[in-house]
């Protein structure tokens, strides 16, 4: 018995791939742990009748995973199990076959060696995409996974297609002289973007209207969008999984209010700092909700792009109330910023400015130098390892993060 070979069997049945493959047999070992369970269980977290049964027929097979027959005694109004339909009622006396005062259903365990198969594959993604010095500051986040909200960043968009925050910026080069639009790149270079925009609005022949960036900003954001089906490719599902009550932002795109309607079949308006009249109707009722901190693209006007936006946002009384009400006793997740960036600097200074306590960073491939700055500012860093040769290498290491937290 070899949890290789059920994974390789079960993704060229299901023309998946085998990491999706590992996804599926992840969800149905985490839902159903060593309880006896009825297919239809299944179907409440994205696996489907068909998927389904390919999967416990192939855990059948291989040894993996048990089947009983459940029945409903009509005569005694009891439940109970059975190995084989040649049994007779526990209740009644009456042999299951053929009664039809039973309602006979099959039902499910996995065995023993296949949960401790899944274990172990766990503890190996662990060992690969977690930094070992950065354990304990995973376990730390761990218990406390009822006061997480995530905050995100635009790395968590890249595999939309959407442009980092840099080439983004890189494609607003309009109107500009040579130098300038060298000196332009420079401080993009830097990742510093609002004093990168606000250059853009005194230099830019075309830019000097402010309208005109964030129109241009929201077509760049529409146009590149390509929604991605396949779930195993993005962490969108996997941060919303984490069932919090709030995810913030600073992403003007609306990507995880797309992949919340789908989630939980009905569409939740984003909000932004506009929007967000009354907190505590917004703190009463129980919808995940997407709070943009800078503006979405859908409401042009509201989005937060030079530096003077910047600085009156975070002066303003509003962002404190808002912060200070959805962040009571909580615990910031940052994902998808880059510490390197001025712009990520600025703004966690500013939001700990009006919030203090202690939050958390998934950075990749950070070096104990810089794990040591973010700590001086109570950044408890997660470093993960990602590997520029492995495809989806940053998605696949997040989503092991993630996966420690539900
Ligand atoms: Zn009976």
């Amino acid at each position: 018995m070899s949890l290789k070979q059920l994974i390789h069997t079960v993704s060229l049945k299901l023309k998946i791939s085998e990491e999706q493959t590992i996804e599926k047999l992840n969800i149905i070992a985490e839902i159903v742990k060593n309880e006896i369970f009825y297919k239809e269980r299944l179907t409440h977290y994205d696996i489907g009748d068909l998927t389904g049964n390919v999967i416990i027929n192939e855990l059948l097979r291989e040894g993996m995973a048990s089947k009983y027959l459940s029945y409903e005694c009509e005569v005694t109004d009891s439940v109970d199990f059975a190995i084989a339909l040649s049994e007779k009622c526990n209740h009644c006396g009456e042999e299951l076959a053929d009664s039809p005062t039973h309602i006979i259903r099959e039902a499910y365990t996995l065995n023993k060696p296949f949960l401790e198969l899944i274990g172990q594959q766990k503890k190996e993604q662990l060992k690969k995409y977690i930094i070992e010095d950065y354990r304990s500051n995973l376990d730390r986040l761990k218990n406390r996974t009822h006061k997480i909200i995530p905050f995100l960043g635009a790395g968590v968009s890249i595999p939309f297609k959407l442009p980092s925050w840099k080439n983004l910026l890189l494609q607003l080069d309009k109107g500009l002289n040579e130098t300038n639009r060298e000196k332009y790149i420079d401080l993009i270079q830097q990742g510093d973007y609002l004093k990168a925009l606000s250059f853009l609005k005194i230099y830019s022949g075309l830019y000097q209207n402010e309208q005109t960036i964030k129109k241009d900003i929201k077509s760049i954001i529409k146009s590149s969008y390509i929604k991605e089906p396949n779930n195993t490719f993005h962490n969108i599902l996997d941060i919303l999984k984490l069932d919090t009550q709030f995810i913030i932002t600073t992403n003007y795109d609306n990507i995880v209010s797309d992949y919340l309607k789908d989630y939980r079949g009905e569409f939740v308006m984003p909000q932004n700092l506009d929007t967000l009249d009354d907190l505590q109707d917004l703190m009463e009722e129980d919808t995940q909700k997407v709070i943009h901190l800078h503006g979405n693209a859908d409401m042009y006007n509201s989005m937060i792009v030079t530096e003077d936006d910047y600085n009156k946002l975070y002066r303003e009384e509003k962002i404190k109330d808002v912060l200070n009400g959805i962040m009571s006793n909580k615990t910031l997740l940052f994902i998808g910023f880059s510490f390197k960036d001025q712009y990520f600097k600025d703004l966690y200074d500013k939001i700990y400015a009006q919030i203090k306590g202690e939050h958390f960073i998934i950075i990749e491939n950070l070096h104990p130098f810089d794990a040591a700055e973010l700590l001086k500012r109570n950044l408890i860093p997660i470093g993960i390892n990602v590997d520029k040769e492995e495809e989806n290498s940053f998605v696949k290491a997040i989503r092991t993060v993630l996966e420690e937290l539900y």
